[in-house]
């Protein structure tokens, strides 16, 4: 069966082999278990559904969130010769029935619903007629309250399926993939852990940089002038934010279109087609955009603040270069972003269980910011990706030449002012107290009489919450989460109190990618000779030149 599922992927979709973990995961399907597969975004997750779908008798039925994919997705498997439809709300009533009555007469092989359908007798009478051939579950963590898009309609699905009299195999397909989601999931959809499909979530096309202290918007101008001819996505955390930086890129003759739930659905259409025919090159957005959007040549995702998770991060910032040419992520980070997402956090519906671990999830988002790991392997860490990867040497971290500090002292100063303050607080009354702020929390605490009260006068608050920011990334400090965020010490803070271990880092921030002009042209040729002297003697590029030193080349 596995042969034909390779000729399927030739006929119809013209590739020559499969993608890691693809064909794991259809051959587990074609042997009728239930599968779960977590591949990264851009992995390859319809083509594992689609193919058993076309090997197998009858009709598939694939669950998807979202209305305005599924015409994508039908309008790209016709085209290949392959019958499929959907059956959605924006359909008129009698074209839904039509649709139905041509299910029962077995003229699909492929029909893509969205959850909300399984609540319909309708369609539920109409699936009880036919020959299914499989489910499958598209992005699948919307079925988990863990995941970062839960939709309760999801979760009626599976009651439902399981009350028809067949069982065809059931399959979830995410990007997620922490363990509350997967063991939800696998739970959920009854999957076999060795059903269970993960590949790496590695993506070592893409560049990831964080950028502190600057600008915002002059940060992205100069981006997408440097790179006039490329297409990207700019994401933003509202919709208000989304308006403000797309009429500024607008004011400044570049072409962006914009797209957020508070447009009509005329005008989303429009901003997606032109944007996915190149005729905008700058889609400005919220995270409304781009679930499963299928445009492989997007060069860049600038996220104009802090998302809320590293999931969604990934999910969005792996949107760029899923047709594996280099492409760039980079996040502006301020640290007044942290209110924001706090508040949406506070303000949602979920329960105060959930809130924590929402609240959690930002406390790693806010680290990542902050540390000097490599930033890929930081997120591999988080997704408990487990293959060997040890530095990308491509990220702002790995790249980073930068003058650092011996700042040994001063993390020794900050966690002795923790220890004095009992372990109490959070970031800003610490820095604060280090400072020596005269403010009214401080004299009510009394704290202004501490022995480290004004200890590091000479550096801003801001540089002493990059400091401790720093230490909590490193572990020489705990965090509890992000909700109360109070310091603790943990068992490396005694090296550093014991001066058995030295902190090294950055302190202040250049904003050298600002001010910078240099030869992008000539700056592109010597990365590119970068890549092959450092492949031919097997190192990573940034031992050969960093960055930095190819735009001081390329200034000559
Ligand atoms: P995902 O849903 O995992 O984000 P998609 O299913 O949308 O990813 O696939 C991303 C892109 O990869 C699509 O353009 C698809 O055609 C392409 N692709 C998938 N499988 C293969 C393969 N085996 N060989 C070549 N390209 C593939
Ligand atoms: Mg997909
Ligand atoms: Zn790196």
């Amino acid at each position: 069966m596995l042969n034909q599922a390779l000729d399927k992927l030739n006929e119809y979709f013209g590739y020559s082999s499969f993608r890691p973990g693809q064909e794991e995961v259809i051959n587990h399907i074609l042997h009728k278990n239930n599968t779960l597969a977590i591949m990264p975004t851009g992995g390859g997750k319809s083509l594992c559904y689609q193919i058993p779908s076309l090997v197998l008798d009858g009709t598939a039925i694939i669950i998807s969130p979202l209305i305005s994919l599924m015409k994508d997705q039908v309008d790209a498997l016709q085209t290949v010769g392959v019958s499929a439809t959907y059956i959605n709300s924006s359909l008129h009533t009698s074209e839904q029935q039509s649709r139905l009555n041509g299910m029962v007469d077995g003229q699909y092989k492929i029909l893509y619903v969205a959850p909300e359908r399984f609540e319909s007798v309708s369609f539920i009478r109409s699936i009880e007629k036919i020959d299914i051939s499989l489910i499958a579950f598209d992005e699948a963590h919307c079925v988990s309250q863990w995941g970062h898009d839960f939709r309760p309609s999801y979760r009626s699905v599976v009651p439902t399926i399981q009350k028809l009299q067949m069982s065809p195999p059931l399959i979830a397909l995410t990007a997620t993939a922490t363990k509350e989601v997967i063991n939800d999931l696998k739970r959920l959809l009854k999957v076999e852990t060795n059903h269970t499909v993960v590949t790496g979530f590695a993506r070592e096309n893409l560049s990831f940089k964080i950028i502190k202290g600057t600008d915002k918007k002059d940060y992205m101008l100069n981006y997408i002038r440097k790179n006039i001819d490329e297409s990207g996505i700019i994401y933003t955390p509202t919709r208000k934010i989304t308006d403000q930086i797309h009429s500024f890129l607008i004011s400044k003759g570049i072409q962006a279109g914009r797209y957020h739930a508070g447009l009509t659905e005329e005008e989303r259409q429009e901003a997606q087609v032109t944007f996915a025919s190149d005729d905008t090159k700058v889609m400005v957005a919220t995270n409304a955009f781009g679930m499963g959007i299928d445009k492989s040549n997007v060069r860049f995702v600038i996220h104009h603040s802090l998302p809320m998770n590293i999931e969604s991060y990934y999910q969005e910032a792996g949107r760029a270069g899923r047709d594996g040419v280099d492409s760039d992520c980079h996040l502006l980070y301020s640290a007044q972003d942290i209110q924001l997402q706090k508040f949406l956090i506070e303000n949602s519906s979920l329960d105060e269980e959930l809130k924590r671990n929402e609240y959690n999830k930002l406390q790693s988002m806010i680290t990542y910011c902050h540390t000097s790991q490599c930033l890929q392997s930081y997120i591999l860490e988080y997704f408990g990706d487990e293959q060997e990867f040890s530095e990308c040497g491509n990220c702002s971290n790995c790249l980073d030449d930068g003058y650092k500090e011996d700042m040994t002292k001063e993390a020794q100063m900050i966690l002795s002012c923790v220890k004095r303050m009992g372990e109490r607080f959070g970031v800003t009354l610490t820095a604060k107290v280090l400072k020596g702020s005269k403010s009214q929390k401080i004299i009510d605490f009394n704290f202004h009489h501490l022995s480290t009260y004004g200890l590091l006068k000479q550096y801003t608050e801001k540089e002493i919450i990059h400091i401790i920011n720093y230490l909590v990334a490193d572990s020489y400090l705990a965090i509890t989460d992000a909700q109360f965020p109070v310091l603790k010490l943990t068992p490396r803070s005694i090296n550093i109190l014991k001066d058995q271990e030295k902190v090294w880092m950055k302190v202040r921030d250049e904003k050298r990618e600002v001010s910078s002009s240099y030869s992008e042209e000539l700056f592109q040729i010597l990365r590119g000779l970068r890549k092959s002297i450092a492949s031919d003697h097997g190192l990573p590029p940034y031992l050969v030149f960093s960055d930095a030193t190819l735009k001081d080349m390329a200034r000559r």
